[in-house]
């Protein structure tokens, strides 16, 4: 079977991060993330940040949409999008996430209510950590 090069549908991915960010729980910081990640099985995995009144407890849109793609038995990326006010990528632990389950150019498109770019996860995480 060749290898047959499959065009993500970001305008699918960004509505359901859009969707999930509707719902995140940040009445410390304000800053509502969403994100959803296009698993190699053809599902749309999404997640929105999760604040704690313990700070250090909060977990990011980006992880807990790769975490609900993992419990559905599903352990590669193909695209990903994240949405925000301002278009802000994702933090340094979600880069490394990320790189875990990334396959070859996993797209990762960072929009915000009015831009939004595109980068692969190699650029926002050049020489991640892997072990041998
Ligand atoms: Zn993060």
């Amino acid at each position: 079977m060749g290898k047959e090069q499959r065009l993500p549908n970001f305008d699918e991915l960004l509505r359901a991060a859009q969707a999930s960010r509707t719902r995140a729980y940040v009445p410390y910081s304000k800053y509502a993330v969403g994100a959803a990640v296009l698993g190699s099985d053809g599902k749309i995995y999404s997640g929105c940040n999760v604040e704690n009144a313990s700070y250090g407890l909060t977990i990011c849109a980006e992880r807990n949409a790769i975490a609900a793609m993992v419990a559905a038995g599903c352990t590669s990326i193909e695209a990903v999008a994240v949405v925000t006010a301002d278009g802000g990528t994702p933090c340094g632990a979600c880069r490394q996430v990320l790189s875990e389950f990334a396959v070859g150019e996993t797209t990762v498109v960072c929009a915000g209510d009015t831009s939004s770019h595109q980068f692969s996860v190699a650029e926002l995480l050049p020489s991640s950590f892997k072990l041998s």
